[in-house]
């Protein structure tokens, strides 16, 4: 168990200041100090059998709790100097290798390969950095990792948009991004006092279980995502303003291209479920290849 004063908001903050460390707001640094919420995490994220990457160790306090219940936690953190701070919480903790490095630069898949290959399946979990949240789970899923599951702490807003269901009103792009991907679920709230220092906003961890296949066919991934990013481009005008403004399709030809799938011409990006998106990008697709 984690000793209990990680958790103290004093003993942690006179701990950090002894080894000469001062939070970064620009790196989204704001450390759990409710002692209920990482053991949480972990518990879905882990058993014995798993290896877990975790994405911004902070302090130890989540990676701790995963490696009580991984066979092998791999955590990437971008602040080096954490690096003290980690050697001493995780201390006597045998199966965590650390990497000090951007995440969104590391090559997961050897990472993956290099210290996984006696678990039987990889999950990630972490409370991560905010001002890099679509980045790292867009990222992690188009590079198809071999990975189960990402629990992750993330806004309360982005989590009520990634969870959206596709077609509604909350949805947008990375709503639509991540159901091709991943079952999107929101667990539990965690209010903003749980942190040191406070964030501005509420939490929420929610978990991406991935998907065996995609629950559309697509003929070219990149070209879908980029008219589901056009679909959303221009939230408050309709899908055809939106789409021409951000692939240069003349308002004319996605007006017949609409009426040929069906679609309303004063729809917006969030009328469309994952069919319609699918069937939008195949008909664009099509339209720009022929001139
Ligand atoms: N896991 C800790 C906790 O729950 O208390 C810290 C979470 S804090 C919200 C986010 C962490 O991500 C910080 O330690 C920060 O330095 C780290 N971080 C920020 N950007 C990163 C990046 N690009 N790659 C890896 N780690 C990053």
């Amino acid at each position: 168990m984690i000793p209990l004063e990680l958790y103290d908001k004093n003993e942690i903050r006179s701990f950090l200041e002894k080894q000469n460390f001062v939070f970064k707001k620009s790196l989204g640094q704001n450390f759990l100090i409710d002692g209920s919420v990482a053991p949480r995490m972990a518990a879905v994220a882990a058993d014995g059998d798993t290896g877990v990457i975790e994405i911004g160790p902070g302090a130890g306090v989540l990676t701790k709790e995963l490696c009580a219940r991984a066979k092998r936690v791999v955590a990437v953190e971008i602040d080096k100097s954490l690096e003290p701070v980690l050697k001493k919480t995780l201390a006597n903790t045998e199966n965590v290798r650390l990497i000090f490095g951007d995440v969104l630069k590391a090559d997961l898949a050897a990472v993956i390969k290099e210290s996984f290959a006696g678990c039987s399946r990889v999950t990630v979990c972490a409370n991560l950095p905010y001002y890099i949240t679509s980045p790292i789970i867009t990222g992690l899923l188009k590079q198809k990792l071999p990975i189960e599951s990402i629990t992750v702490m993330v806004q309360k807003e982005a989590a009520e948009r990634i969870c959206a269901p596709v077609g509604s009103r909350s949805a947008g792009a990375v709503t639509a991004l991540i159901a091709y991907y991943a079952k999107a679920e929101r667990l539990f709230p965690v209010p903003k006092g749980s942190f040191l220092p406070p964030p501005k906003v509420d939490s929420e961890v929610i978990k991406l279980s991935l998907l065996a296949s995609p629950p559309v066919k697509v003929m070219d991934e990149e070209f879908f995502f980029k008219t589901v990013n056009a679909c959303f481009a221009l939230r408050r005008k309709t899908a055809i303003n939106s789409i021409s403004n951000a692939l240069g399709v003349g308002k004319e030809t996605l007006k017949e291209i609409f009426a040929r799938i069906g679609i309303d011409e004063t729809a917006r990006g969030e009328n469309f479920d994952m069919e319609t998106l699918a069937a939008l990008s195949a008909e664009i697709k099509k339209h720009l290849q022929n001139g």
